[in-house]
């Protein structure tokens, strides 16, 4: 297993949007695993695999630290078939350092993928699984937490990392 780089905002590959796996093979396997690893690394309860320079629809999940019961999950082609309910609460992001805010989510899931062997999985959750899933998701869709604030507050957020992004540019001579 290996320990990926983290792509931070502003990296292009975190506005696309991923593509599905077709074959879950070894390489996937292998994806996962390095996902895993970078994931408890970091550390973090979720990571998606735009966000190590992939753009397919994979994700790992373990929000065990705020979520009793809750355990390692590998997703393939994750998809959110239902949706109820509405809950706000503060959410950061590996791909976006030091920056947090307030977003409002669905409550409760319903959610269907595959596992690393291709075998169906599904549950509906209401804990804070479901908002780490719809993060990850969302990162398998382009979207950004920060995307789901309100404008005021994302054009705060946005200066503030533009700010900081021309700061770690290296001095030209
Ligand atoms: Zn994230």
């Amino acid at each position: 297993m290996a320990i990926l780089e983290i792509k931070e905002y502003p990296d292009p590959i975190l506005k696309q949007k991923a593509k599905p796996v077709e074959q879950i093979d070894d390489s996937i396997r292998r994806l996962l695993d390095d996902m895993v690893e970078t994931m408890y690394a970091a550390p973090g309860v979720g990571l998606a695999a735009p966000q190590v320079g992939v753009s397919l629809r994979v994700i790992v999940v373990d929000a065990s630290p705020k979520d009793e019961g809750a355990k390692l999950m590998k997703l393939i082609n994750p998809v959110i078939t239902h949706s109820e309910g509405s809950t706000s609460d503060e959410e950061g992001c590996l791909s976006i350092p030091e920056i947090s805010g307030e977003v409002v989510r669905a409550k409760k899931i319903s959610v269907e993928a595959l596992d690393e062997n291709g075998k169906p999985v599904s549950f509906t959750t209401d804990t804070f699984l479901a908002r780490v899933i719809q993060h990850e998701i969302d990162h398998l869709n382009g979207i950004l937490f920060i995307d789901r604030l309100s404008r005021l507050k994302q054009d705060l957020i946005k200066r503030k990392l533009k700010k900081r992004a021309k700061k770690e540019e290296p001095e030209k001579l």
